[in-house]
Order: structure tokens, then C-alpha cells, then sequence
């Protein structure tokens, strides 16, 4: 582990004014990248400007660390983790610096996120192809650093293809710009320091260009070692950046890249083609691509047959999919004429069928083309590509797929042999692999499933990687074909290369850097790559053992499971995207490694194993990493192995609450369903926080709630359930008669004087539904409740409101608000009271619907969890969101809604638990019902309310800021007769304090046109 230097720090605090962070929790969190390394950095520095970058590479030479430059820490290899000072790239660095549309070409920090650069791009009609699986988080100097390559390298290359110069900082301090030179080096002044170090790399190109020559592989995806073939005499395109691409932080800093343009991809025409053998399919790869496609993506069969258990992918792979393939080819034509691209895709029907494949023939030689036209269903399909891959990584066991021999390429015609070669290996060792990815260029991606926990397993793994290496080599192909080397490969240049290349590696290494400042050990000079101690899960590697509070059985580990729920975060790095969904909103405000799903995820994992002290856990240090956690399960749908953090928030809350007891503010937002009916019985005392001059400031001191956000304002006429009717708990009053109570002065054009006496379309048969009426609704906004009882009332529904089967006066509630404090016992008691009283419609049959999202989904969710009886299991299994039981009932012709045509625009903002539980489709489902409606939906994150969240003085200016990101911005636009429909109570409050619109839940947008 690397020692603390307290030097360091305390110069770069003082002279640096981005974060310097060199506690141990913030340590950990750049500890790992998406390799299975772990090295403890022995700081990290967020520079704000590239001065800044260039002051602490200088700080950190003078007090003798080492630098390691870092983007979104996606490698695979090793290459970013390391016992230096890290210097944080991506949270400041990604300015587009130059644009010159005309050229073709622009420069950028290093920082600046491949995703974000294109999406700046498009406007222009251009964008940058090398098209990363992480384009959401892989940041230009990070794929410059590991020469990365996209799926379309067919056509645009690799990163040394695209990147015309590099401005870097040298171990000595000095600036210099990499880029096109004479062979002569007579274009570069005669004082630049570049001069005389370029003068050396070409001497040692000259001397080895022989040996280059003869041990180089000759394939595209060659990103092993450094790019000594750009330096070696008689070329005419020499450009001294390509020795830096690639390089892996070791030989100097990137300060601006300048990159190559392309004009964006027009229409495509996609061949899916079928094998009924894998071989088959590897053996055609070398054919397919004489037609020139831009790409072609294997598909085999155990990702077809994961995909096929995903509901959400079915109707893809019926649209694509003939009979049962062994592999398919996805071959992709991108010519800018799309009369030529569907010219090629002719050709390929006629290849396959020179190749021997028909629909008709048996076995091996079954195959054919199915051709993909539509743009929506070539999205769609690499959307499911992706997807199926996640399906892999989510394996709950403790094996796990392991990236080691992931990027071999091998040229073409040995792909059939190779890859079938490597299964034997793979079951020799006893274990399997998935293949997809690039058959275009011979670099298929697969990886074993081990346990690297285990001593056998990770001599499996030596073992295979010497036998796949050696059989690589023996086909003249490339170790490292797209990830890089890192602590992973760098081991194996020697009898990759040859001895004689390998010291000339490190000739250029020391010409560069003698002192070893950049990024050591990587490359060149590299430990063994199987050396225990540098692996996440070590052989000290141990969790020890405690009750959690909820269940997480579904894991494997300690804790009850917790252990292996926390460990399903293998650092990809979804979680850093900007755009999409709702995963990670804390992130996308704050861009802190700490804010985000992967740094929550990674210190949780060094708490439960005891890297970061006694009682981390329940610290406040974990506290603050999990502050802006909304809890918005944007994770739970999104990242690609379901690491579920609002979950395990509550375990942290827990421990907390059990240590260190409940605040003043925990306390009244925990405990607001107990109080709640006293407080409705005296509003205006209650209300005085928000009344008398100085009351908002004095609760901000005692109890944390921000004085600039009014709290929700309490009131009498309350939602109230009776239970004197026919049936247990059904409503007494009629609807119409509370709607009627309280006419709403604020609700939008076109909703106002609600009549639900509207009674069409009821019919003979009985249908029956509880309707569960949450604490925020009943007690702040009973309108919604009113309303969606007249729209069930309308649509022949017969509505029980459940009440307590202790007969107790106090309303039944989900347990919700403990939960977010921590108070699990409490939950529990609230959980089971709610299930007791619903069991005897659960029992029946009879479906449970509500309207909070966040209420509604955690009987779905949570508090299976937390209650193990089988009337929480039929409960959660029983429990809609209204919108999911009006449209579930409207599908299968039970809903017949007695709907007035309307001609609103209707502005929707999904609440995160409907994202995340997939329920927006049923709310735009359910707004259809009325006929005339036009319905946008907002591409918004999290609100940023979060419940108590936005109430919090500390969490305010986090929780506007996530509302600004797109939710704020799209309602201020709105115009002033569109209707705002926000499910959510603390979504509305949002809309309501920070865009000044009203917004109304969906129920009340039905019942205004009945
Ligand atoms: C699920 C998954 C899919 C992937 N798919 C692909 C793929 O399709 N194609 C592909 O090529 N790779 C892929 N990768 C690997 C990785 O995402 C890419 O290599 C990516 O380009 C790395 O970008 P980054 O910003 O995360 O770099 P980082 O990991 O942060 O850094 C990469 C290297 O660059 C160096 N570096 C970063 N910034 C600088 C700087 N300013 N100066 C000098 N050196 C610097 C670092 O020191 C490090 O050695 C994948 C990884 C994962 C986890
Ligand atoms: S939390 Fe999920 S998305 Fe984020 S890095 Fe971990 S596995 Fe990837
Ligand atoms: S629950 Fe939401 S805020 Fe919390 S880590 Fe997951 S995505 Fe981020």
C-alpha cells in the first residue's frame, strides 16, 4: 500500500485549488478500475485548469511520488490504478478548444467525454468514430492513453489513426506538441526540447526497425507495447503523437489532443447472418469482409438465449432471429448512398450462398441473411447486444467473467481455429466463456468465468493466458488487441516481442522519463500479472460477518449476502454517463468520484472488508459518501450488474441509527406518519414554520431544513377512510362529494369542476380493487386520492380503502419515511401493519393500487426485503401503481373510461421508481385513455426532491441543481396551458418551487375528463 506524504499534500492544498483529496476513503474510491487491480494511490488531485495538471506533476516530481493521469478509469488492464498521485482529468479538463468544421478537425482537453464531444459534434454534421463500448464515460485522453478502438475500426481505425497531435507535459517539466514531422525532424525549431528526444525515438526506430518488422503482428488490433513501427524509417506519414497514443500514461501528460473528424454515419443497412455453427460463422468472418462493411459484430448462441429471457428483448429477436443459430454475423454497410449499401446487402445474400449457407440446408451448413432495414430495429439490436453482455456480467455467483485474454486478435482466416482452439483451453481448465464483438478485425471479446478468490483459480487463469497467448502468437496475431496492457498483458510482451524489443521498450521509456514520475510498472517494468497482492479481492481480502437489515439472500457472501450484492460493481463506469436515464444524478452535478454509483459502491466494499479502519461503515465519512445518494434506484435499472444503492443506503442508515441514534431531523421526517394526525387536527401550528418571521431560519438551525424551501403545508380536510360499509374498509363517501369539497383554484385549464358522477360504463361483473392512500397524499394533496377514486368509481370499479386491521385510528402507511432515516424496526412495524390489512384482499385477489411511486414500489421491493411472510410475497406481487392497473386493465378491455376528448398538451416527468420499475409506458398508456391528449415525455433524471432530500439545508443547492439538468429547464418552456403531470409528491414540489408551474398527478388528469 502506498505511504501517506504528508509533503504532498499539504503543497498541493496550498498552491493547487482544485480538490486534493488523501483521505483514506477518497483514496479507495481511485483505487480500482475496471480490471480486478487494486492499489491504493497515494493521493488524488482534481486540477481545475491544465496549469493546475501541470503544477502538481511539477509538485509531485519535486516531493518524489509518481503521477498517474486518469479519465473515467474504464480500463480493463490495470493501466490506471497505481501507488501514485492521481491526477483526475475528467472532472474540469474537457473543454473543446478548437473547432474548425471545415478542416475536419478539432482540439480538446483531455478530459472531455467521447459522448459529449460527439453530441457537440452533430450539430456540425461531423463526429469522432472511434465508437468505445464506454463512449458515455471514456474520456479522449484515456483512449488516447490506451490507443482504444471502436466496434466500427473496420472502417475509422483506432485512436492512432484518429489523433493528429498531442500536446503533452514532459517528466522534465517541459511542454511540447507531438504531431506530423519531415523524416528530417526540419520542421521542428532547433530549441525545442522535442527536437532532440524525437532525434533519439527515430535513431532506436532505424535501429530496430528490422526486428519490428519481423515480430510486430500484422493485424489492425494491435495496441500491445509502444508504437515503435511509427518511428521506423521510410514512412511518409510520420507523426511522433503515435508514440504517445497508446502509451498508457507512462511516457507523458496530455494536456489537448487534436483529433480527425469524420461526417456522421447516414443510413445503414444491416445483413444478419445466420450459422447454424459457430466455426462456420468465425470461418466466413475472413469472406464477409471483402464487401467492405464498417462492421461486423458476433452474436452467439448463449447471448441469443439470454436475451431471449429478457421480456423487453423478445419482441427484438423475433423480428431478427431465424430458427436457432449457433452465432450470428451482424454485418453492417455505411456507405453515405444507401442505394449502394442496399447494393452490398444483395451481395451478401449472394455470398452466403456461394459459401454453401442455405435456410434449407442441415446442420453446419443451415444459414442465411436476414436484412435489417428499419434504423429503429438496428437500434434496437445493438441496444440488446449491449444489454445481453450485462445479462452475463450480473452473475450473482461469487465466479465471475474475468477480463484477461478478453482482446486477443488473431488475423481472419485463423478465427475459426482460434476461437474453437480457446474453448478446448476453457474447458481444460473447467470453466466456459460468451464470445460477441469484433469479428471484422479478428478480435473477439470472451471471458472465463473464474473466481479469482480462489489459489486454483487463479493459477486457471495463468495457465489459460499462457496457452491463449502462446496459441495467438502462433497465428501471428495480438495479445492486447483493444484494452491495452496495463498490469494484464505488459508481463507478456517479452515472448510476444522478443528480449530484444522488450529493451527497446524500455529504452524509450527511460528516454522519456528516466525517473520512473509516470504511471511505473505498466508496460515496461511490470509485475507479474497473476501477483495476488495487487488484486482487488486479495488473499487477505476478508468481510466480516453482520446482520443486515434487510435480506439479501439472493447474494452470496457474508452478511447475509450484503457482501455480494456490494461486489457486483466491477467498475465499468456506467454509472459516469451524462445523458439517458436516470443513473447517477448525484453524479451528474457534483462529477465527484464520490457522488457516484461506482464510488459509493467501491467504499462500501473496502468498509465491509475492513480497508478503511474500525466502524467505517457507520462513519461519517460513508455518511457523506452516500449524502446525495437520492435513493432514486436509477442504479438499480440501469447499471449493468443491478448494484441497487438506494438499497443499501439503508443498510448504512441503519447501522448509523443503531450506533449513533437518530437526529432531530431523522426523526421528524422518519416519524411524520405518527405524528401526522395531530398535526392535520391543528394545521395552523404546524404551519407556523412557514408563517412567522424567522420560524424557517430558526428550523434550519435546529433541525437542518433549509429556509429558503417551504415545507408542505398541512391541513384539515385530509383524505379519511371509513369501514362502516358492506365490505372491510370500503369507502362510505361517494367520490363526487369530495371533489366537490375542496375545489381546486390552481388546477390547470380544462381540470376544474371535476364531475365523477359520470357512472357509463359499469357493468354487471364485480370488479374490485383496494385503493391504498399514502401519508403524503392523504394528509397534503387529497385531491389525487379523490380523483382517482371518481376515475375507478367511472370505470365500473368497486374501491376498498384498507384500514388497520387492529382497527386502529391511525391510517395505515408503507413505512417509507423510516426507511429513508434508517429506522428499520419501525418500518417493519408500519410494513407489516399495512400487509396485515391488505392480506384479506391480497388472499382474494383483489389488486392494490396506489399513487406514490416511491410508496407504491416499495412493497415491491423493499420491503420483501425487510418482511419474509408470504402476504409480503402476495402483496408485492398484488400492488400497482395506478397507472400500471389502469393500463394493465385498459389492455385487457376491463377499463372502459367514460373519457371526454381533450386537446391539452400534456408535459410528462416520470418519478425515478417509475423509470426504474419500467412504469412510464403505463402512464403514457393511461393518458391515452383520453382521446386528443398530445403527450411529451421529459428525458429527466431525478428531480433532485428526493423526498426529505431537497428539505435538507446541506442537500438544497444539490437537489436544484439535479432539477436544473433537464426536469427545471423543459417545464419553464412549457406553455402556459400545457398540463404538467408529475406521479410524485416531492417531484411536484419541485416543479411547483423551482420551474413555478403546477403540476398534478395522472388520476386527476383522467378525472377532469370524465
Ligand atoms: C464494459 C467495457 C467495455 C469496453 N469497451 C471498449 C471498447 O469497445 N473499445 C476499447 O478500446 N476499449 C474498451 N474498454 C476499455 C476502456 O473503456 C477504454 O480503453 C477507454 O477508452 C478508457 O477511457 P478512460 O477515460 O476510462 O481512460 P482511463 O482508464 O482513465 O485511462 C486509460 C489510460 O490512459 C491514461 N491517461 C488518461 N488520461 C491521460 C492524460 N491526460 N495523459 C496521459 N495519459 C492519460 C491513463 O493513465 C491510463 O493508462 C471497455 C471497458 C469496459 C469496462
Ligand atoms: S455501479 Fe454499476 S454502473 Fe457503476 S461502475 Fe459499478 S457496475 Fe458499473
Ligand atoms: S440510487 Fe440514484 S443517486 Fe443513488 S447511487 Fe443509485 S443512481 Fe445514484
Amino acid at each position: 500500500m502506498a505511504t501517506l506524504m504528508p509533503a504532498l499534500e499539504r503543497r498541493l492544498r496550498r498552491e493547487i485549488s482544485g480538490d486534493v483529496l488523501f483521505d483514506g476513503f477518497s483514496r479507495g474510491r481511485y483505487a480500482t478500475d475496471a480490471s480486478h487491480y487494486q492499489m491504493m494511490p497515494v493521493g488524488i488531485v482534481v486540477p481545475r485548469t491544465i496549469e493546475e495538471a501541470e503544477r502538481a506533476i511539477a509538485i509531485a516530481d519535486q516531493e518524489g511520488a509518481s503521477v498517474l493521469a486518469r479519465g473515467g478509469g474504464t480500463s480493463q488492464c490495470g493501466q490506471t490504478v497505481n501507488e501514485s498521485l492521481v491526477v483526475d482529468c475528467s472532472k474540469h479538463l474537457h473543454r473543446i478548444l478548437d473547432l474548425d468544421v471545415q478542416g475536419g478537425r478539432c482540439v480538446v482537453e483531455p478530459g472531455i467525454v467521447l459522448d459529449e464531444l460527439n453530441r457537440q459534434l452533430r450539430p456540425h454534421g461531423l463526429w469522432f468514430p472511434v465508437d468505445v463500448s464506454t463512449s458515455s464515460r471514456a474520456t479522449i485522453g484515456g483512449m488516447a492513453g490506451n490507443n482504444s478502438c471502436g466496434g466500427r475500426s473496420l472502417r475509422y481505425g483506432t485512436m492512432r489513426d484518429n489523433v493528429l497531435s498531442i500536446d503533452a507535459v514532459l517528466a522534465d517539466g517541459t511542454a511540447a506538441h507531438f504531431g506530423r514531422a519531415n523524416a528530417d525532424l526540419s520542421d521542428i525549431p532547433d530549441g525545442s526540447p522535442l527536437k532532440p528526444l524525437a532525434r533519439d525515438l527515430l535513431a532506436l526506430g532505424a535501429r530496430e526497425a528490422a526486428e519490428v518488422e519481423a515480430r510486430f503482428p500484422k493485424v489492425q488490433r494491435r495496441v500491445g507495447g509502444y508504437n515503435l513501427d511509427a518511428l521506423t524509417p521510410g514512412r511518409n506519414d510520420l507523426n511522433l503523437a503515435h508514440i504517445l497514443v497508446g502509451s498508457e500514461g507512462t511516457l507523458a501528460f496530455t494536456t489537448k489532443v487534436e483529433l480527425k473528424l469524420w461526417p456522421v454515419l447516414g443510413r445503414r443497412a444491416v445483413g444478419a447472418c445466420h450459422f447454424g455453427s459457430f466455426y462456420e460463422a468465425m470461418n466466413a468472418a475472413q469472406h464477409l469482409v471483402k464487401l467492405a462493411p464498417i462492421a461486423v459484430e458476433l452474436v452467439d448462441r448463449t447471448m441469443i438465449g439470454l436475451a431471449r429471457e429478457i421480456a423487453m428483448f423478445r419482441p427484438t429477436l423475433e423480428q431478427f432471429v431465424r430458427g436457432e443459430p449457433d452465432a450470428i454475423l451482424l454485418v453492417e454497410f455505411g456507405e453515405n448512398d444507401q442505394e449502394e449499401n442496399l447494393r452490398r446487402l444483395a451481395r451478401l445474400h449472394e455470398l452466403m450462398g456461394d459459401l454453401g449457407f442455405g435456410w434449407d440446408k442441415p446442420g453446419a451448413k443451415w444459414g442465411g441473411v436476414v436484412d435489417v432495414i428499419e434504423p429503429a430495429l438496428q437500434t434496437a439490436i445493438a441496444e440488446l447486444r449491449a444489454s445481453g453482455l450485462n445479462v452475463m456480467m450480473s452473475m450473482k455467483e461469487q465466479g465471475k467473467p474475468v477480463s484477461f485474454v478478453e482482446d486477443c486478435a488473431v488475423p481472419l482466416e485463423h478465427l475459426a481455429d482460434y476461437t474453437s482452439r480457446l474453448t478446448e483451453v476453457f474447458e481444460r481448465h473447467g470453466t466456459r466463456g460468451t464470445w460477441y464483438a469484433h469479428a471484422s478485425v479478428g478480435c473477439l471479446h470472451v471471458r472465463p468465468v473464474l473466481n479469482l478468490r480462489l489459489e486454483k483459480d487463479v493459477k486457471a487463469m495463468r495457465a489459460i493466458a499462457e496457452e491463449a497467448f502462446a496459441m495467438v502468437r502462433e497465428y501471428k496475431g495480438s495479445h492486447s488487441g483493444e484494452h491495452g496492457d496495463g498490469l494484464l498483458r505488459s508481463e507478456f510482451h517479452e515472448p510476444m516481442y522478443g528480449t530484444r524489443l522488450v529493451r527497446a521498450f524500455e529504452e524509450v521509456k527511460d528516454r522519456f522519463d528516466p525517473d520512473g514520475l509516470f504511471n511505473p510498472g505498466r508496460i515496461v517494468r511490470a509485475p507479474k500479472f497473476d501477483d495476488r497482492a495487487n488484486f482487488r479481492y486479495g488473499p487477505e481480502y476478508r468481510v466480516e460477518d453482520f446482520t443486515p437489515a434487510l435480506d439479501w439472500s439472493e447474494y452470496t457472501g457474508a452478511a447475509g449476502g450484503f457482501q455480494g450484492a456490494v461486489e457486483m460493481c466491477n467498475n465499468n463506469g456506467a454509472c459516469r454517463k451524462f445523458v439517458a436515464g436516470v443513473m447517477c444524478p448525484s453524479w451528474r452535478v457534483t462529477l465527484n468520484e464520490r457522488d457516484v454509483t461506482r464510488g459509493r459502491a467501491n467504499t462500501l466494499r473496502l468498509a465491509i472488508s475492513g480497508q478503511l479502519g474500525p466502524d467505517a461503515f457507520a462513519s461519517d465519512a460513508m455518511l457523506e459518501t452516500l449524502k446525495l445518494c437520492v435513493s432514486c434506484k436509477g442504479c438499480r435499472r440501469e447499471c449493468p450488474t443491478g448494484v441497487d444503492m438506494a438499497r443499501m443506503k439503508i443498510e448504512v442508515l441503519a447501522a448509523r441509527a443503531a450506533k449513533r441514534g437518530l437526529s432531530l431531523r431523522d426523526r421528524l421526517i422518519g416519524w411524520l406518519p405518527r405524528y401526522a394526525p395531530y398535526a392535520a387536527r391543528v394545521p395552523w401550528l404546524f404551519n407556523l414554520r412557514d408563517a412567522l418571521p424567522g420560524a424557517a431560519r430558526l428550523s434550519e438551525a435546529l433541525a437542518g431544513f433549509s429556509a429558503r424551501r417551504k415545507l408542505p403545508r398541512w391541513r384539515r380536510d385530509i383524505f379519511r377512510d371509513s369501514a362502516d360499509s358492506s365490505w372491510p374498509g370500503e369507502r362510505r363517501e361517494a367520490p363526487s362529494s369530495r371533489l366537490k369539497s375542496r375545489p381546486s383554484t390552481s388546477l390547470p385549464h380544462g381540470m376544474k369542476g371535476v364531475d365523477a358522477r359520470h357512472k357509463a360504463g359499469h357493468d354487471a361483473e364485480v370488479k374490485e380493487v383496494v385503493l391504498f392512500a399514502d401519508t403524503f397524499n392523504r394528509y397534503f394533496e387529497r385531491e389525487n386520492l379523490d380523483a382517482a377514486l371518481a376515475v375507478l368509481d367511472a370505470a365500473g370499479y368497486r374501491v376498498h380503502l384498507a384500514t388497520p386491521a387492529d382497527g386502529a385510528k391511525r391510517p395505515l402507511c408503507c413505512g417509507r419515511t423510516f426507511l429513508a432515516v434508517g429506522a428499520v424496526r419501525e418500518a417493519r412495524e408500519e410494513a407489516e401493519r399495512t400487509i396485515a390489512a391488505l392480506a384479506p384482499y391480497t388472499e382474494r385477489g383483489v389488486p392494490v393500487v396506489g399513487l406514490e411511486p416511491s410508496c407504491i414500489f416499495g412493497f415491491r421491493d423493499e420491503i420483501p426485503a425487510l418482511v419474509k411472510t408470504e402476504a409480503a410475497e402476495r402483496l408485492s406481487g398484488s400492488v400497482f401503481l395506478f397507472e400500471e392497473f389502469v393500463a394493465r386493465e385498459a389492455k385487457a378491455g376491463r377499463f372502459r373510461l367514460p373519457a371526454k376528448p381533450g386537446k391539452d398538451r400534456v408535459l410528462l416527468h416520470g418519478h425515478c421508481h417509475q423509470k426504474s420499475f419500467g412504469a412510464m409506458r403505463a402512464v403514457e398508456e393511461t393518458l391515452k385513455l383520453v382521446p386528443g391528449l398530445s403527450v411529451e415525455t421529459v428525458e429527466s433524471s431525478c428531480c433532485g426532491m428526493a423526498g426529505s432530500f431537497g428539505y435538507g439545508a446541506d442537500t438544497m443547492d444539490a437537489s436544484l441543481a439535479m432539477g436544473e439538468l433537464s426536469l427545471l429547464p423543459a417545464v419553464r418552456k412549457a406553455a402556459p396551458e400545457t398540463i404538467i403531470v408529475a406521479d410524485g409528491t416531492s417531484c411536484r414540489e419541485q416543479i411547483a418551487f423551482g420551474a413555478g408551474r403546477e403540476a398534478v398527478h395522472v388520476a386527476r388528469v383522467l378525472a377532469a375528463h370524465l
